[in-house]
């Protein structure tokens, strides 16, 4: 099965797809956990990635496609996958129908987990009241506004994008972290999407 969770920053796309990740033995992909090692690493991306994620920007498309492309092909995806944070443009979500289409692949599932913007900033506020050695370096209110407008303006044009195809499912974000994962398992049913073979 494989699946893209979308959302704001704060949505939970992370809790979720780890939980996800249990309950389907299929694996999260995130492009944001991939860029942070790459920064922790101290290489040239990883140079890069920190300037524009700190700005609240995005990196550039050619090179996220090609590396959720790689990730793609490593034995553990075998099962299947759960996307979070990518895609994140129209451009990015094209490329990845291209790319799923050149391997074989296909989309069970987008899930949507919508948040009122005034609900992310509190979280992000707890968030960096509650962390002292797990803070992010892009864990602040200011660039927390910046992401939410990328998110806007970017990423959001994705949401039409895939309820054109009929594949797109909402759910209430704001509901408690059981609540979420429950409309999510109501969705994906207990062996995969719609709870189909
Ligand atoms: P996340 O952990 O998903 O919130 O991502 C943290 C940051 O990494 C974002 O604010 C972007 O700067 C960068 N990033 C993560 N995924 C992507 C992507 N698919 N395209 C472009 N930039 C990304």
């Amino acid at each position: 099965m494989n699946i893209i969770l979308l959302g704001p920053p704060g949505a939970g796309k992370g809790t979720q797809a780890k939980r996800i990740e249990e309950a389907h033995s299929i694996v999260q992909l995130s492009t944001g956990e991939m860029l942070r090692a790459a920064v922790a690493s101290g290489s040239e991306l990883g140079k890069e990635a920190k300037a524009i994620m700190d700005k609240g920007q995005l990196m550039p498309d050619d090179l996220m496609v090609q590396m959720i492309s790689e990730r793609i092909d490593e034995p553990d995806c075998k099962n299947g996958f759960i996307l979070d944070g990518f895609p994140r443009t129209v451009p990015q979500a094209e490329a990845l129908d291209r790319m799923l289409g050149d391997k074989g692949l296909k989309l069970d599932a987008v899930i949507e987990l919508r948040v009122a913007d005034e609900v992310l900033v509190e979280r992000i506020e707890t968030r960096i009241a509650e962390s002292v050695d797990g803070a992010r370096s892009d864990d602040n209110v200011e660039t927390l506004k910046r992401r939410l407008e990328v998110y806007h303006q970017q990423t959001a044009p994705i949401l039409p994008y895939y309820s054109d195809k009929g594949i797109l499912k909402v759910v209430d974000g704001m509901d408690s972290i059981d609540g979420v994962s429950g409309q999510i398992q109501g969705i994906l049913g207990p062996n995969g999407a719609g709870g189909g073979a």
